[in-house]
């Protein structure tokens, strides 16, 4: 069933159920690891529903991959600094609809511009401004590019990309989670600037390498962005650092509930019945626990806890299998000038070793803005997102910024100011074959449920929409238990439009 939800067009995928009661009955408790979006989704879904929720995060701040934290320049001036610049995609209708409980106009989220993908070897490309309905925008996308003459269309094996088009739950991953992303690529036999500036990059955005990545997961990412994407591919950004405009609204609406925030706190075993115990020696317990941390975090914490082995076999094998994935860097940089006019706010590169996508964040963040035009700089960030193994992150800013110089000549003599530099490693990783061993939500412990970006889900989702549609359906099953009707959960089409029709 296709719905138009805020001006965007959704498939309901949960519909609500005004028959049942909208909160449970009774006392219910739970407690809730992890309060990134996947936390914090479930924290706050919960107690809009009457079920009295503590949340448990092991940093100083909520957020997690998105968070953001104080800092303070040479200059003196204080600026919050992000966990990387992130684009809210428009079909994220689940994490938007739960940003609207704090914003219902979503008014602190603005158009990102167009998404120039950049390379040295040819001109830049964008997947903006396309046609929003699929297959409209493939066939425009293809006319229009330059990567793709028909010359060179003529090369490309029809039978090959036929799954591109044909994405079905089922079928996609039973036939492909077992070939690599490369391979199926490979197999396409596209032309190398094509290849280069239309597919490598959209794979590589997804953190992990091709040659690693099961191509039934980049099959369900191509599905859900692009090929049944009926909201375009130009995405929106805040105007505002994540902490002013996601995380204390968030934190002061789920305390007006009663939720009760604890940060600074790392869970360090989870045991049935259920008792969550924390570093430091303090234990807690509810009825329900929603583990929400990353995949290694969510890993680790499963392996110190000998009593859930006992209990959920399933679980516990599944969750020893989940890994992360490939380093990603992100690195700020404050410079002396800015950037050509003409430089987009979020730029993707393509055949750089180390360089995947430029953000000008004085072009769209307000402080950044103001600090840029006080100083006459620049606030520049650069991202790696599957980068080499055993570097620093100085040593990854100096690659960075030496690529960037061959694709953008004018930051060559730029004096940098300032650098805040990281390296993360807690993507989540989709290695080939791991469907079969990857948990669901819904898991043999009962009355556990995993939520997050890595978590095996029933209809197509990725990264932070993947993190918050997870956890509605936690939410959803706590609440099914105690009688309590769903909250609705929305998808872009779950197939594609070349699937085979299922007999019912
Ligand atoms: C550089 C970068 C750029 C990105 N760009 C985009 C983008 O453009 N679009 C997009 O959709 N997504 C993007 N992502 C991905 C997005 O950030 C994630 O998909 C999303 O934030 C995952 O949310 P989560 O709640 O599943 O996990 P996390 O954000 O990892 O949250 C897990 C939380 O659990 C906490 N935790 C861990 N262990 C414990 C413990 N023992 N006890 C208590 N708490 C614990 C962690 O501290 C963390 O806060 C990007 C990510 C990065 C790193």
């Amino acid at each position: 069933m296709i719905r138009r939800l805020g001006g965007e067009r959704a498939h309901l995928v949960v519909r609500s159920r005004p028959d049942l009661p909208r909160t449970v009955t009774g006392p219910v408790t739970a407690i809730v690891v992890g309060g990134g979006i996947a936390g914090v989704t479930a924290a706050l879904l919960l107690a809009e529903r009457g079920v009295t929720v503590t949340l448990l995060e092991r940093e100083a701040q909520l957020g997690g991959r998105l968070a953001a934290w104080p800092r303070t320049l040479p200059d003196g001036t204080r600026h919050m600094v992000e966990h990387g610049f992130h684009g809210f995609f428009r079909q994220y209708y689940n994490w938007r609809n739960v940003l609207r409980r704090i914003d219902p106009r979503l008014s602190f989220l603005r158009p990102a511009g167009r998404y120039p993908i950049i390379s040295q070897e040819w001109p830049e490309e964008s997947f903006a401004g396309l046609p929003r309905t699929p297959p409209a925008n493939l066939l425009a996308l293809l006319a229009r590019s330059p990567s793709m003459r028909l010359r060179e269309l003529r090369g490309l094996d029809g039978t090959a990309a036929l799954p591109l088009l044909s994405y079905d739950r089922e079928e996609t991953y039973r036939r492909f989670d077992g070939v690599s992303a490369k391979d199926f690529l490979d197999a396409l036999g596209m032309p190398p600037r094509a290849r280069a500036m239309l597919f490598d990059v959209f794979a590589h955005s997804f953190f992990n390498h091709q040659e690693d990545m099961s191509a039934a997961e980049m099959l369900m990412q191509f599905h859900f962005y692009f090929l049944r994407n009926p909201e375009g591919l130009d995405f929106d950004a805040p105007t505002e650092d994540y902490e002013t405009a996601v995380w204390s609204p968030l934190a002061r609406q789920f305390e007006a509930l009663g939720g009760r925030i604890r940060t600074g706190v790392a869970v360090e075993r989870i045991e049935p019945g259920w008792t969550v115990s924390v570093r430091g020696g303090e234990s807690l317990t509810a009825d329900h626990v929603v583990l929400a941390a990353d995949p290694g975090a969510a890993r680790a914490i499963a392996a110190a806890s000998p009593g859930l082995a006992r209990h959920a076999p399933v679980l516990a094998g599944q969750l020893a299998s989940v890994a992360t994935t490939a380093p990603y860097a992100v690195s700020r940089l404050w410079t002396d000038r800015d950037c050509r006019p003409e430089r987009a706010v979020f730029s993707s590169v393509s055949r750089e070793a180390t360089l995947d996508s430029i953000t000008l964040y004085h072009r769209i963040e307000r402080a950044a803005g103001q600090w840029a035009r006080r100083a006459g700089g620049s606030v520049i960030e650069l991202h790696a997102y599957a980068a080499p193994t055993g570097l620093t992150a100085a040593e990854l800013t100096k690659r960075m910024w030496g690529e960037l110089g061959g694709l953008w000549p004018e930051t060559v003599d730029m004096t940098i100011r300032h650098v805040e530099e990281r390296v993360g490693d807690d993507a989540p990783a989709f290695d080939v074959g791991s469907d079969a061993t990857r948990p669901g939500v819904v898991t043999d412990a009962d009355g556990l449920y995993l939520a997050g970006d890595w978590v095996r889900m029933p209809f197509p989702s990725a990264l932070m929409e993947r993190a918050a549609s997870s956890a509605i359906l936690a939410v959803n099953a706590i609440l099914d238990r105690h009688g309590a009707g769903p909250h609705q959960v929305w998808s872009v089409a779950p197939r594609g439009l070349l699937a085979r029709s299922r007999r019912p």
